[in-house]
């Protein structure tokens, strides 16, 4: 007596890995390289963005090294 056995045919299911994300892959600000996170910023930098210092499109602001100056004067209380 034989048996056939039908060989086990599992059909897995692909996943899709062609996810394309548009939009900015870097900080908008300058010479920053790390991966946005808000507001295309990284996190930094949109502390930045929301003190002024920056635009939303990553360009200093005007007296940006006056803002900065006290940015980071209130950020180090210690
Ligand atoms: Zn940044």
């Amino acid at each position: 007596m034989s048996e056939n056995k039908k060989p086990e045919v599992k059909h897995e299911k692909q996943v899709p890995n062609n996810v394309i994300q548009l939009g900015p892959t870097k900080c908008l600000a300058e010479s920053c390289s790390k991966k946005p996170v808000k507001a295309s910023f990284c996190d930094e930098h949109f502390e930045w963005f929301k003190a002024g210092l920056i635009t939303k499109e990553g360009a200093k602001a005007a007296d940006f090294e006056k803002k900065h100056y006290h940015f980071m004067r209130s950020k180090k209380v210690a």
